[in-house]
């Protein structure tokens, strides 16, 4: 830890100071744990970042996850220095006993007090909605970087994540966003309008910097989508899922394939609209042409012209610590339904059927089908976006 409370129970860190000052330190100074009050080590040394650490046999919580490496410890000091340089008023490792809780760092951002979480290793998902849900019931923001080790480039627009780290997700008014620094060259990097492609691969537009020139409300800020070049992408890639075999269905999708067979139906043959990109998917656990697929068949594909349609069905619902779970994950459907001109919405509830949907007879249909819809959604004037209706 870089912090511990001094003989008179003040916080302190040793990074400020020289070596001579931190030698005499040591030999006058007692510290102690802010979390157990347990007497506590000083490390410094020619390669190390002046810390605390417990003696061996401890049980002490702060402990919990053995330390936490010089790989974490070193980025925690560079984003502490970033914040510091760019004025904020930043406090190191506070304990916050309300909630027993040693955020990295705690600063105040437009009147919202911030934690900053900067999560390297690799810790259960339970303990880091824990760690989440505490920050929020005492009115703090949990603001989590995760470290560069954990990011997973496919090419320029495509990041893969696992469970885990999908849970550091977070959901703004205009986008979904994800943070990485990476201590060993500086950089950090931050994912902007991140949508969904399958279980585990997302697009998104990467944003990469040094921290001396980043600046705290680049973070955060709005970046539209360049739809041009994401429609162009998601076309490459519903090409591919209706070209390439699935190799591992899981049981739900294989019983609707069938369903699909039965009514003389190909996944491959599916109209463009069963493709259609959503950022709430990520709420769902099924792949985009399952649930999408469902819809044109349980209510629109059938359905006479000028007949007031449902699009809502029961879905299976993932939830992400970071992510507000009053989003509405029709809605950016139905938009781009709308957007398409198949459907138009009569009042803020109500949707009805203006255009006949057309099935394409051969892959070549499809694609071509899907060239034609995704050019007319890159043109819409719509929002895309995570915002709700209002
Ligand atoms: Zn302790």
């Amino acid at each position: 830890m870089l912090s511990a409370l001094d003989r008179n129970g003040r916080s302190c860190s040793l990074i400020h100071n020289t070596k001579e000052e931190i030698r005499q330190l040591k030999q006058n100074e007692n510290y102690y744990c802010p979390v157990c009050k347990e007497k506590v080590l000083v490390r410094a040394g020619k390669k190390v970042i002046p810390h605390f650490s417990h003696f061996a046999k401890t049980n002490c919580l702060a402990n919990a996850n053995g330390g936490e490496g010089a790989y974490h410890e070193s980025g925690k000091l560079q984003l502490y220095h970033w914040l510091c340089r760019l004025g904020f008023h930043v406090k190191l490792e506070p304990y916050i006993e309300q909630i027993s809780q040693r955020p990295d760092l705690l600063f105040e951002f437009h009147g919202k007090i911030m934690a900053l979480e900067y999560q390297c290793a690799t810790i259960p998902l339970e303990e880091m909605e824990k760690r989440t849900s505490a920050f929020k019931s005492i009115g703090i923001y949990p603001f989590w970087i995760l470290g560069g080790n954990h990011f997973n480039r496919m090419s320029t627009n495509t990041i893969r994540l696992n469970t885990f780290q999908q849970s550091f997700i977070h959901s703004f008014p205009h986008d979904l966003r994800m943070f990485f620094f990476c201590a060993d060259s500086g950089h950090f990097l931050v994912c902007k309008n991140m949508i969904p492609k399958g279980k585990k691969s997302f697009f998104t537009s990467i944003h990469s910097s040094k921290l001396p020139n980043l600046t705290f409300p680049q973070l955060f800020g709005p970046i539209p989508l360049n739809r041009r070049t994401f429609y162009t992408h998601w076309a490459n890639y519903v090409k591919k899922v209706r070209t390439t075999p699935v190799r591992h269905p899981t049981k739900a999708e294989l019983a609707w394939r069938n369903e699909l067979y039965r009514k003389g139906m190909h996944p491959s043959l599916l109209p463009s609209i069963c493709y259609l990109p959503t950022p709430h998917q990520i709420l769902s656990s099924d792949p985009p042409w399952f649930w999408q697929s469902r819809i044109l068949l349980r209510s629109l594909l059938d359905a006479p012209l000028h007949s007031r349609i449902s699009l809502r069905l029961p879905l299976k619902q993932f939830s992400f610590p970071l992510i507000e779970s009053d989003q509405d994950p029709w809605t950016a459907y139905m938009d781009r339904l709308v957007d398409l001109g198949l459907i138009e919405m009569t009042n803020s509830l109500q949707y009805r059927k203006i255009r006949h949907i057309k099935l394409p007879a051969t892959v070549d249909e499809a694609l071509s089908q899907d060239r034609q819809t995704f050019h007319q959604l890159s043109q819409a004037k719509g929002r895309f976006s995570f915002e709700k209706n209002s």
